[in-house]
C-alpha cells in the first residue's frame, strides 16, 4: 500500500456503508443523548450517527478497558483451579475524534509496557478504528491544539474528513483497506479531493490556535516550578472528590482489583474496576495510612500525571485536550483555568515561556 492512500465516500452512500459494515460486525458510533450530550453506542445504520459532536460523555476507552471486566475465574473446590478470562468481541468504532485517537495511543503505550496487559491488548486487536476529523472547534473547554491533538497522527485504520458533499478517507492499515473493499461504496480520490483536504487543514490552523499562552515545550518546566504552588490548595478547597474528571478522561487508566465470591464461598471471579486517584480511598495503604489524603495533593497529582510525569516516561503529554474533565466538573474546576493560574502565579519567572518571548 502507498504511504498516503485516499478514497472518497459520497454522503448519500454513508448510510449504506454503515448498514453494510454493521452486518459484518458490531459497529459503535457517536449518537446524541439529550441536549449537547453524546455517547458511543451500537448502530445499524448511518442515520442516527452524530457527524458533528463534542466529545462523548465517556471516551472510547470504555471498549478497550471496560468499566468492569472479569480477568479470572476460580474454583477452590477443585484445588487451586483458576482460569484467565479474556472476552472481547470483534467490532468497529466509527467516528473517533483526533483527541480520543491520541488517548488510545497513550493507553497503548501504558498497556504494552512489561508486564503486558493481555486483556487490553486483546481488545485492541479486535477493535477496528475509524477516525473522524473535527472541522470546527468543539467548545471553550477544548485544548487539543495546545497538546498537538487537533490533526490526525495515526492510530486508526481509516480516517474520515468531511468535505461537504463527500468524505475523503485516509486508508492507514490493511484492515482499513479490507473495510473499503468489503463494503464496496468507495471511489478513488482525485486531485481536487486532495486539494480540498489541504485547504481545509490550512483553514484549521487559523481556527485551532493555542488556547493557553504557553509554548507546549515549556509546560514541563512550568510544572517543575509549580510543585509548591498555592493553586493546588485552591483547587483542593473546591474539589468535591467525586472522581468524575478522571473517569471521563481518555488517558486515565487506574483500576482496582476486586474478588467476588459466589454464595458457596468456593468459586468466584476476579474483576477489574475503574478507580480514581481523586477518591480518598485510592492512596490508602495497609495500617490506614494515606499518602494523598488531602484533596489538594490529589488534584496536584492529577495534573502532574497529565503534564509532567508522562513526559519523563513516554515523551508526551497524557492530556489530549478533549475538555471532558472541565465539562463534567461540578465544582467548575477547568483545566485551562488551572494552567492559566499557574502561568499567572509565575508570571515574572515564566515571562520567557510566553508565546513570542522566547
Ligand atoms: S470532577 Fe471536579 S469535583 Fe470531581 S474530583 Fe474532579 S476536580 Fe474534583
Ligand atoms: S485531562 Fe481533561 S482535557 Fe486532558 S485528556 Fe483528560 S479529560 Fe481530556
Amino acid at each position: 500500500m502507498k504511504d498516503a492512500q485516499y478514497s472518497v465516500l459520497r454522503k448519500e452512500q454513508f448510510d449504506g456503508f454503515i448498514s453494510r459494515l454493521s452486518k459484518l460486525q458490531r459497529v459503535v458510533a457517536p449518537v446524541a443523548r439529550g441536549y449537547n450530550n453524546y455517547s458511543f453506542e451500537e448502530v445499524s445504520s448511518g442515520n442516527g450517527i452524530s457527524l458533528k459532536y463534542i466529545p462523548t460523555i465517556l471516551p472510547p476507552k470504555k471498549y478497550f478497558m471496560p468499566q468492569r471486566e472479569t480477568l479470572l475465574e476460580f474454583d477452590t473446590g477443585r484445588g487451586l483451579n483458576s482460569e484467565a478470562v479474556v472476552e472481547c468481541e470483534k467490532m468497529t468504532i466509527f467516528g473517533i475524534h483526533t483527541c480520543d485517537l491520541a488517548g488510545i495511543q497513550c493507553l497503548n503505550m501504558v498497556f504494552t509496557e512489561r508486564p503486558r496487559d493481555y486483556n487490553y491488548l486483546m481488545h485492541k486487536r479486535k477493535i477496528n478504528i475509524i477516525g473522524l476529523e473535527c472541522n470546527e472547534y468543539c467548545d471553550e473547554y477544548a485544548s487539543c491544539a495546545l497538546v498537538n491533538a487537533s490533526t490526525p497522527s495515526g492510530g486508526y485504520d481509516l480516517f474520515f474528513t468531511d468535505l461537504g458533499d463527500r468524505f475523503i478517507v485516509h486508508i492507514n492499515t490493511q484492515i482499513g483497506e479490507n473495510i473499503i473493499e468489503s463494503t464496496k461504496f468507495f471511489e478513488s480520490a482525485g486531485k481536487s479531493d486532495l486539494e480540498d483536504l489541504t485547504e481545509l487543514r490550512a483553514g484549521k490552523r487559523t481556527l485551532f490556535t493555542k488556547e493557553v499562552p504557553v509554548e507546549p515545550r515549556y509546560i514541563p518546566e512550568l510544572f517543575d516550578r509549580s510543585y509548591n504552588s498555592k493553586v493546588w490548595d485552591e483547587l483542593g478547597e473546591r474539589c468535591l472528590a467525586c472522581g468524575n474528571c478522571t473517569l471521563v478522561c481518555p488517558t486515565c487508566y487506574c483500576f482496582d482489583i476486586k474478588d467476588e465470591m459466589d454464595l458457596g464461598l468456593k468459586s468466584g471471579r476476579r474483576n477489574r474496576i475503574w478507580d480514581s486517584c481523586q477518591l480518598e480511598s485510592f492512596a490508602r495503604v495497609a495500617g490506614g495510612e494515606n499518602f494523598r489524603k488531602e484533596r489538594s495533593l490529589r488534584q496536584k497529582h492529577r495534573y502532574y500525571r497529565k503534564f509532567r510525569y508522562p513526559v519523563e516516561k513516554f515523551s508526551r503529554f497524557f492530556c489530549t485536550g478533549c475538555g471532558r474533565c472541565s465539562r463534567t466538573c461540578m465544582a467548575g474546576i477547568k483545566l485551562k483555568d488551572t494552567l492559566n493560574l499557574l502561568i499567572e502565579e509565575f508570571e515574572e519567572t515564566v515571562s520567557t515561556l510566553m508565546e513570542g518571548n522566547y
